[in-house]
């Protein structure tokens, strides 16, 4: 079973980034964040496998969020994908360099979210003892 934690404030962007990664695969479970202060309160109950983050948000923005992900050991081996109407090459380069795997721009094309999620999933896959 893969866990993926999807953290956007937008209801229409986020059932859309749910769906989508839902029919990646049977053995994918998305919980769904509506702000980075919701994240936060889900991330100690779960090992999540990939966190897609929205940037900009009311409370915790989705860099605040990224850098939290990464100084947390039992978020050690998640990859993180930021997704963001912010497409400068500045948040770009300041997103990757806080620690997210990959970055998307909106609006994107759905195929291309599952084409990255699932290179995700598949490099975060070697964390040893998952039996499921
Ligand atoms: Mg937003």
């Amino acid at each position: 079973m893969q866990r993926i934690l999807v953290v956007e404030d937008s209801a229409t962007m986020r059932s859309l980034i749910v769906s989508t990664l839902e029919d990646l695969d049977d053995l994918v479970k998305v919980d769904e964040a509506e702000s980075g202060f919701e994240a936060l309160r889900l991330l100690p109950r779960d090992d999540y496998d990939l966190i897609v983050t929205d940037i900009n948000m009311p409370d915790i923005n989705g860099l605040e969020l990224v850098s939290f992900v990464r100084r947390d050991p039992k978020h050690a081996g998640a990859r993180l994908l930021i997704v963001s109407t912010e497409g400068s090459d500045r948040d770009r380069e300041k997103g990757l360099e806080l620690g997210a795997d990959a970055y998307l721009v909106k609006p994107f094309d759905p195929g291309e979210l599952a084409r990255i999620a699932t290179e995700l999933l598949a490099s975060g896959s070697e964390s040893p003892g998952s039996s499921d």
